[in-house]
Parts: C-alpha cells; sequence; structure tokens
C-alpha cells in the first residue's frame, strides 16, 4: 500500500509542480490572472492539453515548441520532476501526518520561489505571505511547536542576516533576509543555524562548480534562494537526526 500512495503523492507533485512553474514565473510580474491558459512565451499560441502534460510533452516535443520550434526552458520539467519526487519523500518521512502537510506546503513555497528567483532574481512577498499563515495555522493547532525558539530563530535571523547585508553591501538581498527569517520562525534557532550552515556551504560548492565550468564569473550575481531552499528541505528531513548526532558527539 505504501509504494502506492507513493505513486499517487509522486504524480500529484507533477501536476501541482506544472502548475507551480506557472506561479513562479507569472506572479513576480503580475500577472498572475490576467492570462488564463498557458502559452508559448515566444509565438504566444496557446497550449493545448498534450502539451501540458508534466515531464512527458517535454520529452515528446523534444524540448521544443510545436508552433514556432523554440526550445522550451529544461526548468520546466526539471521542476516538475523534481516536486513530484519531493511530495513522494514528504509522504515517505512522514507517512499520513500533519507534518506530511507542514512538509508538502515547505516544498511548494520553495518551488516557486526557487522558480521566480532564478529567473527574475526575486523572492515575491506576495509567495511568503500567501504561505506564512497556512504554516502558522497547522504549527499553532497541529505540530508541537516552541514558540520561543521559533521568536528566537527568526529575530536570530533578521540580524544575521543584515549583519550580512550591511557588511557585504548587497551579497544578499532583502528577499533573502525575508526567507531565512520565515525559516528562522518555522524551524526555531538551533535548526535556523544548521540551515544557515548548509545554504553556505551548498552556495560555496555549487558556485565554486559553475565558476569552474565557466558557467558564471566572479562577477555574475546569482540568486541565493534556491540554496536557502534545499538547505530548508535538508532541515525539514535530516534537521533533528543532524541536530541529536553533533549534540550526541560532546
Ligand atoms: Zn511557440
Amino acid at each position: 500500500m505504501e509504494w502506492f500512495i507513493g505513486i499517487v503523492f509522486f504524480i500529484y507533485g507533477l501536476i501541482f509542480g506544472s502548475f507551480y512553474n506557472v506561479v513562479g514565473l507569472r506572479v513576480p510580474i503580475n500577472n498572475f490572472l490576467s492570462q488564463r491558459n498557458s502559452y508559448c512565451y515566444t509565438c504566444k499560441r496557446k497550449l493545448t492539453w498534450i502539451e501540458l502534460i508534466p515531464v512527458l510533452s517535454y520529452v515528446i516535443q523534444k524540448g521544443k515548441c510545436k508552433g514556432c520550434g523554440s526550445s522550451i526552458s529544461i526548468v520546466y520539467p526539471v521542476v516538475e520532476l523534481a516536486t513530484g519526487l519531493l511530495f513522494t519523500a514528504t509522504y515517505l518521512f512522514f507517512g499520513l501526518s500533519f507534518q506530511t502537510i507542514f512538509g508538502l506546503l515547505l516544498v511548494s513555497m520553495i518551488v516557486i520561489v526557487t522558480v521566480s528567483d532564478i529567473t527574475y532574481q526575486k523572492i515575491p512577498n506576495k509567495i511568503l505571505l500567501f504561505f506564512l499563515p497556512l504554516f502558522l495555522i497547522i504549527k499553532a493547532f497541529f505540530l508541537d511547536t516552541n514558540w520561543t525558539s521559533s521568536i528566537v530563530g527568526a529575530a536570530l535571523a533578521f540580524l544575521l542576516i543584515g549583519l550580512i547585508i550591511y557588511i557585504t553591501k548587497g551579497g544578499m538581498g532583502i528577499g533573502d533576509l525575508k526567507f531565512f527569517s520565515l525559516f528562522g520562525l518555522l524551524f526555531g534557532w538551533q535548526l535556523f543555524l544548521l540551515l544557515f550552515l548548509l545554504s553556505t556551504l551548498y552556495g560555496a560548492v555549487i558556485n565554486g562548480i559553475l565558476l569552474a565550468l565557466g558557467k558564471v564569473t566572479r562577477k555574475t550575481k546569482v540568486p541565493f534562494g534556491p540554496y536557502i531552499g534545499a538547505s530548508a528541505l535538508t532541515v525539514l528531513y535530516f534537521g533533528r537526526s543532524i541536530l541529536e548526532w553533533y549534540l550526541s558527539s560532546f
């Protein structure tokens, strides 16, 4: 039964991932409701249902628009697949529980923010403000929450990232500050510190690889949101275990 439910989560993840692509691409430019249908960004042709199947359409069309032949960004199928896998992972980690609902919301927000930050270098307030009350309701009513740790976490994130922005004069942005602070609130101060360390680690490793491959230069402004998101997911799945292991090693 478990594998069957896992597959259901995967399929829902693919479908939601396809929707999150659209949200991440349109919300930052206030174009979310003005255009109801999905369309090709190059030739503006409305897409038919056969072109809207997550991942499969991309593979069948070999990554090209059927109308104008312009290439479709690899970001779409990757986001869909990643959302599917993360939905399944969340279920496998937490079963059918409120922690899973919390996890699915977290995955959803991170996927949308990642699409937006990669495309526009923006972490939209609207997205964070949409998810914030949902997180708070679940934490308040259905999960075991240490609010002191949460408030300290948010304050710590705000001060630490604020200081980094001040010292580096724009190494990170206000969007990163809000994103980090939200995770401080959601995870509490100990896990926030872990999240912060992981994000700098991921950032250093991936940027190092991109530099070595010549994909970016030292002057390229690389969006930091995806690293924060990847760290938050690591903390969601492994945070408690890492913390316990760390504390037990003294
Ligand atoms: Zn086209």
